[in-house]
This record gives C-alpha cells, sequence and structure tokens, in this order.
C-alpha cells in the first residue's frame, strides 16, 4: 500500500479554463502532490506557447501548497515513471470524454501497471466548458471572462489585441 498518492493531470491547457481550476483545486484536496503537466505538443491552431501555458497555471494555482507545473512531451507513461507518479488524473464532461478517457486508461494501463488513471467528475457548472470553446468565443470578439480566471482572461486579451492589430 503506498502512503502517498502523486498525481499528474497531464492536458494541453490552451488555455486553462476554470473547469481545468476546479479540477485541480478538488484533486488538490485529495492527493499528497499534485503535477500539472503541460503537453509540449506542435499543434498548429495552439494560441499560447507551452511556456505561456505554464505562466498561467502558476498563477492561478499559487493559492495550493501541493499543486506543481511543470511540461513534458513524449509517452505520458515515461514521464510518469520519471515523476514516480502512481495516478494519472483526467476529468469527464460528458460521455465522449467517458469513451475516449478509457481507451486512454487502458492503454495506459497495459504501458504502465504500477499507474492507475483516477476520473473525477466535472462540476455541473463547468461541464460545458473547454478549451477549444474559449478560443472561439474569444476570436469572434465574444467575452470569455465567465469561463476563464481573471490572470487567463489578461493574457487573451492581450494575446487578441495583438492578432488584431
Ligand atoms: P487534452 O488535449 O489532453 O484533452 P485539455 O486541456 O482539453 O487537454 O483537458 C485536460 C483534461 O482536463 C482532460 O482530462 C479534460 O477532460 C479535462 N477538462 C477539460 N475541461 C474541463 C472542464 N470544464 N471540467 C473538468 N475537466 C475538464
Amino acid at each position: 500500500m503506498p502512503n502517498s498518492l502523486v498525481a499528474i493531470y497531464p492536458g494541453s491547457f490552451d488555455p486553462p479554463t476554470n473547469g481545468h481550476l476546479d479540477l485541480i483545486a478538488r484533486a488538490a484536496n485529495l492527493v499528497n502532490h499534485l503535477i500539472v503537466a503541460v503537453l509540449q505538443n506542435t499543434q498548429k491552431n495552439a494560441l499560447f506557447t507551452t511556456a505561456e501555458r505554464a505562466e498561467m497555471l502558476k498563477e492561478i494555482t499559487a493559492h495550493l501548497p501541493n499543486v506543481e507545473i511543470d511540461s513534458f512531451d513524449g509517452l505520458l507513461v515515461d514521464y510518469a515513471a520519471r515523476r514516480n507518479a502512481n495516478a494519472i488524473l483526467r476529468g469527464i464532461r460528458n460521455v465522449s470524454d467517458y469513451e475516449i478517457e478509457t481507451q486512454m486508461a487502458i492503454l495506459n494501463r497495459r504501458m504502465r501497471a504500477q499507474t492507475e488513471t483516477l476520473f473525477l467528475p466535472a462540476s455541473a457548472e463547468h461541464s460545458f466548458l473547454s478549451s477549444r470553446m474559449v478560443k472561439e468565443i474569444i476570436t469572434l470578439g465574444g467575452d470569455a471572462s465567465g469561463f476563464v480566471p481573471e490572470p487567463v482572461m489578461r493574457r487573451l486579451q492581450a494575446k487578441f489585441t495583438t492578432v488584431k492589430r
């Protein structure tokens, strides 16, 4: 029986939303140490760089002492092994999340049995919310301030003003 639960919460976080922050805060209450890990991908439609996403996550989780922000590339299970993590955390908003996440969880467990995937259901008020929707609202000139933490909103506004110029 492990006496310490170290969980990795991996994701794109482009940008981090209120839904992500809610999941982080709830998970931080359950585990000893939570590593929020930004996936370093070369997504063509990415809005923020990996470093920018990590900076925003640091700002919005500064009040949570057992939360660490990191980034990784390559296989998640290899990263989990490097970090001695015994859990992967994922949020489930709906049936499509469940389908894809179950598949990933089974694959990851086949590759590394020591790391179990834990699912937390999204809070009702955030279950409709995704980074993609936030990007769409902002790109179309809408107000996304109800969907992202304040420091993220500031960065979105700065980015959008720069893009428009
Ligand atoms: P990915 O590209 O890995 O899906 P995301 O940043 O979109 O990265 O999501 C990372 C994790 O956060 C996923 O487990 C996703 O289901 C979860 N998540 C995303 N939005 C929400 C939300 N509004 N509430 C709860 N969990 C969420």
